[in-house]
């Protein structure tokens, strides 16, 4: 019996948010599922982890609920203070 290596690498894609149009709502670069930033039920992903650097928010890793993917968003735009 041959034994299938699990590789514990799991691949990232990564999205950038300003190629996106609209509200920032994306598909899922590997199953299609459309991941919406307004949606906090946690039903279609999850937050992992995030990073901010000078209280900016500059990374954003996501959780495909649907195949297991892992997200990464990039790209966040400044918002100028009011
Ligand atoms: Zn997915």
């Amino acid at each position: 019996m041959m034994r299938k290596v699990s590789t514990k690498k799991s691949f990232v894609y990564t999205v950038d948010l300003t190629t996106i149009d609209g509200d920032g709502a994306f598909p899922c670069p590997k199953c299609g599922v459309i991941i919406s930033p307004d949606d906090e039920t946690e039903e279609i992903y999850k937050i992992l982890d995030t990073k901010v650097k000078n209280d900016e928010l500059t990374e954003l890793l996501l959780l495909c609920n649907k195949c297991g993917s892992k997200i990464k968003l990039v790209g966040f735009i400044p918002q100028p203070e009011s």
